[in-house]
This record gives C-alpha cells, structure tokens and sequence, in this order.
C-alpha cells in the first residue's frame, strides 16, 4: 500500500468512525485516602450535571467538536527508544510541580539531552537556569515559553484557545518581557475571578490560594494558572484529582469557568517571531480537518506544529505529520509534563520525539553546538 493510500484510508477511517478520534479524557483515577467530598453549601446543580452543550452526546462531545488536546483513541506511539529529547515541559514558574532546576535533573535522568522549558507567559525559569554562576546543567536547555492565545471567530475550538510555543525565544528580550507580563497581569486577574466563582459556588479554597499567591509573587515573573486551582480544590477533596476539577467545573462551558484575556494567535506569533523564537502550534489535535486555519497561521509567521506530542495517539502523529509536511512547517514535541500524579521519568517513557525535531529546531534558529549523543539505544 502507498503513503498515499495509507492517508486516504486514515482520512475515511476518521470520516467513519469520528467517535475514536474524539477527545478522550481520562477517567479520573481514584486517590488513596481521599474522596471527593461535596462543597460545604450544596453546590448549584449546574456544579455536578452537564453543563456544555456538547455534553448531551456521546463522551461528553459532539463528533465534530474539537479533539483537546488529548487524542488517545487509537494505538499509541510506541517510542523505539528513550526519548532525548523534549521540547515542551512546565515548571513551577508558571503550573508545574517541579522547580526549574529539578525538571532539568528530572529530564536528564530520564535521558533527556535537549529541554525546552516552555512555562506559560514567563521565560524566567530559563533566566534563572541560565543565570551567570549557575552551574552547568547536565543537558542542552533550549529557552521557550507557551502563549495560551485567544482564538475567536476561528471556528469551534477546545477552549476556544490555540497554544503558540515559542521555541528559542530570546528571554533578554524587553519588549518581549513586556508582553508577557501584560499576560501574566490578565493571569491573575482571571485567576481571581475563578476564586471568586467557587466560593460563591460553595468550594471554598481562599486560604490555601492565598498561600499560592504569595509563594508565586515570592518568586518574580511567576505565572499562575488553572492547575493551581484544580490542585488547591483537590487538597481540599472537592475533587478527586486535577482532571476531575477541570472536567467539572473549571474547563470551559463547566461552572467556575471564567474567559481567557490577552493576545490573539498572530499577536502571538508576531511576539515570538520578534523575540527571536519559532512559534510552533502546540497540541492542536483538529490540524488535520482544520489545515485552513493552520495554512493562515502560517502566512502570519507560523514555523512549527506540535506533531509529537506526549497524548497523541499514533493516527494523530502521522495526520499531523502529514499537515506539516503539505505547509512546510517543522515538526516540534513533547511532554507537556507538568507533574500532576506522575514522575517526569512515567511521562518519559510514554513520549516519543525525534531527534530531528531538535536538530532542525536548532539550524533554523541558529543555534550551534547542539551534540545529541545516539550512541545509547536502550533494547
Ligand atoms: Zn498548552
Ligand atoms: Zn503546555
């Protein structure tokens, strides 16, 4: 069978049976030791019953809705060997666990030997990694920052958000620093209208959130995000697990939803492209029915699209695979890791990125002394 076919076949596969393509989210896991508890004033029934439209098919999610950034319906990718590299991880600067430093120790363990730290809004756990008396550090670190754009009048998208990566970003840039910390502004300020939506709903977390907001405003450039909100509320068991407050109540459509504000996709790319980085599309599922929309992105400055992506299946690799090819654009991957109930090592092993998306990375931008070592290929 030619390529050719091959795609054709994946195209009717998907034509047919639209449903094993869809957004699957995962089934919450159960906690040991905590259950979910109900809030303290009983939560309006909009807390606990569907809320979003799309909701009333079948998993949660209309066939022609967008995927999320979680499509893993079909086979998954089967690494052929450890991963070396990784350009897509989060710190504590912005929603991660891990602090800069020890998600580097934590890739590098794993075998990663090419990072991007790619927290949201703000490089500056890449300027503290990079600082002058730092030690080196055991891999090749590449400066990156995630940009969650709004994407409106763009057709249905998950969120209503596209995520632009900028991969190589020059983080002495002022005026780019400045953009992000107009973001971060609108970060907080969303952040507390959440707050302020669960407490009317009966979750009340102000304390521990207080606690996070002082330990973020401690650290400067620090980016505060949803994730910290879903963690607060499952600490305090009003959900069993980050996934379970998302896809209740704080995901668009789900009660203590609040919009996004800030830039636009091509405000986005325009930032990035001016601070010396690639913007790469990141986990956008819908590339393939949606190559429109990513063919007009990249006549604004588009460069890259996230193709291996840690939550892909292995049918949404080679689709996005292919729209990269057909527009040009290189291939970028990654984790995502954020470190909610897994190690970076449990991640790793699920992710495969291919050298190539490293090395061309680097030509492009640039960027010499890049050296990936092949030599150890694990059986
Ligand atoms: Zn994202
Ligand atoms: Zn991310």
């Amino acid at each position: 069978m030619t390529d050719d076919q091959r795609r054709r076949d994946a195209a009717l596969r998907r034509a047919a049976h639209p449903e094993r393509y869809e957004h699957a989210a995962k089934p919450p896991a159960p906690q040991s030791g905590a259950t979910a508890r109900q809030p303290a004033t009983p939560a309006k029934p909009a807390a606990t019953s569907p809320a979003s439209p799309a909701s009333a098919s079948t998993n949660g999610r209309s066939a022609d809705a967008p995927k999320g950034y979680r499509a893993t319906v079909g086979p998954p990718v089967v690494p052929p060997h450890p991963s070396r590299v990784d350009l897509h991880a989060h710190s504590s600067r912005s929603d991660g666990i891990l602090e800069p430093l020890a998600l580097v120790q934590a890739a590098a363990a794993a075998g990663v030997q090419v990072l991007a730290l790619a927290d949201h809004d703000t490089v500056s756990g890449v300027r503290e990694l990079l600082a002058p008396g730092m030690a080196p550090l055991p891999l090749n670190l590449l400066p990156a920052v995630e940009i969650n754009s709004i994407a409106t009048g763009m057709g249905d998208l998950w969120e209503g958000e596209l995520h632009i990566l900028g991969l190589g970003v020059d983080v002495s840039d002022e005026d780019f620093e400045a953009i992000l910390a107009k973001q971060r502004q609108f970060r907080v300020a969303r952040f507390d209208r959440i707050v302020d939506k669960l407490h009317r709903l009966g979750y009340p977390i102000g304390d521990r959130i207080d606690q996070l907001v002082a330990e973020s405003g401690a650290k400067p450039g620090a980016s505060l995000g949803r994730p910290q909100i879903a963690r607060c509320l499952v600490e305090a068991r009003f959900a069993r697990n980050v996934d379970d407050a998302m896809q209740r109540l704080l995901a668009r459509g789900k009660p203590a939803y609040v919009p996004r504000e800030g830039l636009g996709p091509v405000e986005a790319i325009s930032a990035i492209r001016a601070a010396g980085g690639l913007p790469s599309l990141a986990h956008f599922a819908d590339a393939h029915e949606r190559t429109d929309l990513v063919a007009e992105l990249k006549s604004h400055g588009l460069g890259g699209l996230e193709v291996h992506y840690r939550h892909f299946d292995s049918d949404t690799v080679a689709s996005l695979a292919q729209v990269a090819r057909v527009l040009s654009l290189v291939q970028t991957g990654g984790s995502d890791y954020h470190g909610d109930g897994e190690t970076y090592a449990e991640a790793h092993t699920a992710m495969y990125v291919p050298d190539e998306d490293a090395t061309i990375l680097y030509a492009l931008l640039g960027r010499r002394g890049l050296k990936i070592d092949a030599g150890e290929v694990a059986t």
